[in-house]
C-alpha cells in the first residue's frame, strides 16, 4: 500500500460571501482559507486609516477590519471606504462592533452600508433583557443591508451571564468538570447559540461566520475542534493576544497548523503585537507564509535556502538568500498581474556542494554557492539542469537578472 498522500481532509463548512462592489470574497466550504487583518490606527483618521488598509491589502489581507467605536468613527467608515474606492482598492471592510453597535449601525447607515461584514461580540452586546434587543437591532441591519457577521467570541469578554449559568449548572454535576471545560462549553454555547438566534431573525446561515478566540494554544485546539464537531458554519481562527515578536508567531502557527491541517478554518488571523517601528503588515505576512508552508495557498515564489554550517564561513550565500528573498517579495505586486503562476516557483540559494546541487535542481531555479575551500564558483540551475556558473564580485546581481529573465521567459507566454 502506497503511504497515504499527505494534505488536510476537505473542509465541510457552509460558504458565506463577503462582498463589496464586484469583488466577492468567498469564505468556507472549497474555498481557499482567507487572510485577515486588523488596522491599529484611529479609524476617525479616515485618509491614515485608507493608507494602513491598503498597505494590508496588497500584503495580501483578504478582509480588513477597522474598529467602529464611537459615532465619530462610524462617520468616518465612508470615507474610509471612498478613499480605497479612489486608489482602486476593493478589499472589503469589516466594522469591529462593541457595546454600541446596535446604535452605531442604525444611526449611521451610510457605515452600515460601506462595511462588508459586522463583527458582533456576544459578550459585549449588552445585559439582561437588553441584550437579545441590541444583538437584533445589528443582525437587522446586516439582513437589511445584505452584510456577512461574524459572531466573534473571546475569552476575554466571554458573556458572564452565560458562564456564571454553566459554573452554575456544573457545581451541580456529580462529577463537577475542570473549569476550563466550562469555558470551552460557554465559548462554544455563546457561539452557536448567537448563531442560531441570528437566523431565527431573519440571517441566512451562509451569512454567518463564528469564532472562539483563546490565548492558549491548547485551549484553542480544543474548542475549535468541538466547535467544528457541533456546527457547519463558516469558522474564522486565531489565537487572540498572540504577543510580540517570534512568541506570537510561533503559537499562532502551531495552533493554527494543527487545526487547518485537521481541515478546521476557513479564515484566519495573526494577532501579533507589532514590536516597536515594525509594519502593521507582518501579521498578514505570518499568515500567508503558514498557509504557503501547509501547502494550502501559494502567495510568493518560496526560497529555499540551507541554515549554514561549518563548510560556510562567510554570510555571502546568507545575504543572498535575504537579497533574493525581498526582491522576490517585493516584484510580487507587479509579477502577480504580469506573470499568472509566478507566485508557485520555487527558488533555492544553498551555501555548499554538499546539498547545493542537489537542493537547486529540485527548485525551478537555484544556485550553488561555494562552502569553504571550494572553488570560486557558483554553479546555476534551471529546470534541474546547469546551465550556468558565475564567478566574481557580482553574483548576487548577476543571479537577480537570471532569475528576472527566467521569470519573463516561464510565465510571461501565459499572457501571450
Ligand atoms: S548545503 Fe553545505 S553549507 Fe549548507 S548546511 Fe548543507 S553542508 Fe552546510
Amino acid at each position: 500500500m502506497p503511504i497515504a498522500l499527505a494534505g488536510p481532509p476537505p473542509r465541510r463548512t457552509r460558504q458565506a460571501r463577503v462582498r463589496w462592489g464586484s469583488r466577492v470574497v468567498t469564505v468556507g466550504d472549497d474555498a481557499p482559507v482567507r487572510i485577515q487583518s486588523m488596522t491599529n490606527t484611529d479609524t476617525v483618521d479616515a485618509i491614515g486609516t485608507a493608507i494602513q488598509v491598503k498597505e494590508l491589502a496588497q500584503a495580501g489581507s483578504e478582509m480588513v477590519r477597522i474598529t467602529v467605536n464611537t459615532p465619530e468613527a462610524a462617520q468616518a467608515v465612508p470615507h474610509v471606504r471612498e478613499q480605497l474606492d479612489r486608489m482602486g482598492i476593493d478589499v472589503p471592510l469589516v466594522g469591529d462592533f462593541h457595546y454600541n453597535g446596535h446604535r452605531l449601525l442604525t444611526e449611521y447607515p451610510d457605515c452600515a452600508q460601506a462595511l462588508s461584514k459586522y463583527r458582533i461580540n456576544p459578550g459585549n452586546v449588552g445585559k439582561g433583557d437588553k441584550r437579545d434587543r441590541q444583538f437584533g437591532m445589528m443582525i437587522e441591519a446586516a439582513a437589511r443591508w445584505d452584510k456577512a457577521v461574524r459572531i466573534g467570541v473571546n475569552w476575554g469578554s466571554l458573556d458572564q451571564e452565560l458562564l456564571a449559568t454553566l459554573m452554575d449548572a456544573n457545581s451541580r454535576r456529580a462529577q463537577p468538570w475542570d473549569a476550563r471545560q466550562v469555558m470551552y462549553e460557554a465559548l462554544i454555547t455563546s457561539a452557536i447559540d448567537s448563531a442560531k438566534l441570528a437566523e431565527s431573525m431573519g440571517l441566512a446561515g451562509e451569512q454567518i461566520i463564528l469564532s472562539c478566540k483563546v490565548s492558549g494554544v491548547q485551549d484553542l485546539i480544543a474548542v475549535y475542534r468541538e466547535l467544528a464537531r457541533r456546527c457547519d458554519y463558516a469558522l474564522h481562527l486565531g489565537l487572540t493576544e498572540a504577543g510580540m515578536g517570534t512568541k506570537g508567531t510561533v503559537a499562532s502557527s502551531a495552533a493554527l497548523a494543527i487545526l487547518l491541517q485537521e481541515g478546521i478554518g476557513d479564515t484566519i488571523r495573526v494577532s501579533l503585537t507589532p514590536q516597536p517601528g515594525e509594519a502593521r503588515t507582518q501579521e498578514v505576512v505570518v499568515a500567508s507564509e503558514i498557509l504557503q508552508a501547509l501547502g494550502l495557498r501559494v502567495f510568493v515564489p518560496s526560497v529555499t535556502a540551507c541554515p549554514g554550517c561549518g563548510r560556510t564561513t562567510s554570510t555571502t550565500f546568507q545575504e543572498l538568500a535575504k537579497q533574493i528573498d525581498d526582491y522576490l517579495r517585493a516584484q510580487m505586486p507587479l509579477w502577480r498581474a504580469r506573470y499568472p503562476g509566478v507566485e508557485g516557483m520555487k527558488v533555492a540559494v544553498m551555501g555548499c556542494i554538499v546539498n547545493g546541487p542537489g537542493e537547486s535542481k529540485h527548485a525551478d531555479i537555484g544556485i550553488s554557492l561555494p562552502g569553504t575551500g571550494e572553488a570560486p564558483a557558483a554553479p546555476v540551475f534551471i529546470d534541474g539542469e546547469k546551465a550556468m556558473t558565475l564567478r566574481g564580485e557580482r553574483i548576487a546581481e548577476e543571479f537577480q537578472v537570471i532569475v528576472d529573465n527566467y521569470v519573463a521567459r516561464r510565465y510571461g507566454s501565459a499572457t501571450a
